[in-house]
């Protein structure tokens, strides 16, 4: 039987990642998944090919709403060959797949190709093509999540779909109906509507990215109606139907009457739940608690002192930087040291166009906690670069506090957000004021002059160039 140091169950971004600083830290190292292919669902059925088919809309979106203002001339019978976009979304896949692969290979990590369950606490079950047990000094579970669902709801993975089904979709839906207004719905219900289906949003809640600052729903809705995207806040779906190609959905709105949405694929996104069925926990004594997340304390260790967890199956934003961080810390808690992760520091990205980015406490957060704050928010559409490229929509706002200056959040909606949300993760790192980062050179002509520019109107009302 092969011993190892740490085995790791689980090859999404908080497994892979775990396991590559266990072997940087000397420890043999295992990690165990049950597909063929190694990334979890980050890299096969999440951020990557999510992010695959948003590109590629985005490109049609282009050539159709916006070539023709910068000069670009083309065919009025520009066509999408789906097969192809979809076939595009596969090769990148595969290809990030393949440098996981490789990135085990060269760490001397040994990949077990089977479904993993506790034998007891220190022996790992694997069934895959054949059936072996490897024993562990420590093990890291890192099992993930999976769609969920609604209890009244029956998924067909055809027409009543979640996003895996939804990335892999074998037409263009006419009218595709997302429940759930919330990062995964947006993203997918914007990748099918540049692509010419008609989308209908229905959310529960009075807005959409509830968890968000409101300014950013405010302004997401706003843009997304915009680009024909429709939407039915407060409105609790109590039914989904199948009738050959066509799903009814039926939901009741604020006045409790009940109203009925006709379309042909119905893509089911509220939320995911966290992954354990079949690790066989119990045998390791692992407690999983009522939500079906591994109880871990905060070393991310769980009731079993040489069993840990972490990513979507543990408490905590289900992002795969987040499930990132986390395995560097259990890592490096096993090898003896001392890590640290600010979760308040997680920042939490939409990549619609225009891309949504926050971190940090938002206004409400800070309301409620009674803290005295003071704003700042600077429009993208005053900014030249904005201006170059036709990227008006959005706005960066900065909190900060009112004595002291200090950010406590950055909330942003525009071009290359998600990229610019970086600078506002370091300066709230190294725990800047306001005006530190208003006093920083930042290129011109650049998105990131919007975060200077808010910087600015937070620190004293200063923005220069509204
Ligand atoms: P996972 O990635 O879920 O990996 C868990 C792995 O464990 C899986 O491969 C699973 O097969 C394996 N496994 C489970 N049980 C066993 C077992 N018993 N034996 C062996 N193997 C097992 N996050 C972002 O940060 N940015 C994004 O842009 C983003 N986009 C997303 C888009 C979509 C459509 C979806 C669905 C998710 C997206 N996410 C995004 C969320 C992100 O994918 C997850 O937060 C992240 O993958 C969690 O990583 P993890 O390592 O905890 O688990």
């Amino acid at each position: 039987m092969s011993t190892y140091d740490v085995a790791v169950i689980g090859s999404g971004p908080g497994g892979y990642v775990a396991a590559i600083r266990c072997a940087q830290l000397g420890m043999k190292t295992a990690i165990i998944e049950k597909y063929d292919t190694l990334g979890g669902t980050c890299l096969n059925v999440g951020c990557i090919p999510s992010k695959a088919l948003l590109d590629s809309s985005h490109h049609y979106h282009d050539a159709v709403k916006h070539f023709e203002e910068h000069g670009i001339e083309i065919p009025s019978d520009i066509k999408i060959n789906f097969e192809q976009m979809i076939a595009r979304k596969k090769k990148v896949v595969d290809q990030t797949c393949d440098g996981v692969a490789f990135l085990m290979k060269k760490n001397n990590i040994d990949v077990y190709t089977g479904m993993g369950s506790f034998v007891d606490a220190t022996h790992i079950k694997i069934v895959g093509d054949k059936e072996e047990t490897i024993e562990a000094k420590k093990t890291i579970i890192a099992t993930g999540s999976k769609p969920a669902t609604l209890p009244f709801i029956k998924l067909d993975k055809e027409r009543i779909i979640t996003s895996t089904e939804a990335l892999k979709l074998k037409e263009i839906p006419k009218h595709m109906i997302v429940i759930g207004g919330g990062v995964i719905g947006l993203e997918l219900g914007q990748v099918y509507r540049r692509l010419g289906a008609e989308v209908t949003v229905i959310e529960y809640m009075d807005r959409i990215t509830p968890g968000m600052d409101k300014v950013l729903s405010k302004e997401l809705m706003k843009v997304l109606k915009k680009q024909g995207v429709k939407f039915h806040l407060s409105h609790a779906v109590n039914k989904v139907e199948r009738d050959g190609d066509t799903v009814t959905v039926t939901a009741k709105n604020k006045k409790d009457e009940e109203v009925t949405f006709e379309g042909d694929y119905v893509l089911v996104s509220v939320g995911r739940r966290p992954y354990t069925d079949k690790l066989n926990a119990a045998a390791a004594g692992v407690k999983v608690n009522e939500k079906g997340q591994i109880d871990v304390n905060e070393h991310q260790q769980t009731n079993i002192p040489n069993i840990y967890a972490i990513g979507d199956v543990v408490r905590g934003i289900m992002l795969a930087h987040k499930a990132e961080e986390e395995g560097v810390f259990v890592a490096e808690t096993i090898a003896g040291q001392k890590p640290h992760i600010n979760y308040n520091l997680i920042p939490n990205v939409i990549y619609t166009w225009p891309e949504v980015a926050s971190v940090g406490k938002t206004e409400e957060e800070l309301k409620e906690a009674g803290v005295n704050y003071k704003s700042g928010q600077f429009p993208m559409r005053a900014l030249g670069r904005s201006r170059a490229s036709g990227d008006i929509d959005g706005l960066v706002k900065i909190l900060a506090d009112k004595e002291t200056d200090e950010v406590l959040g950055v909330h942003m909606i525009g071009a290359r957000v998600a990229d610019l949300i970086a600078e506002a993760v370091t300066a709230m790192e190294y725990r800047a004021s306001a005006e530190d980062i208003a006093r920083m050179s930042h290129a011109h002509p650049t998105y990131a002059e919007a975060v200077k520019e808010a910087a600015l109107a937070a620190t004293e009302d200063r923005a220069l160039h509204v």
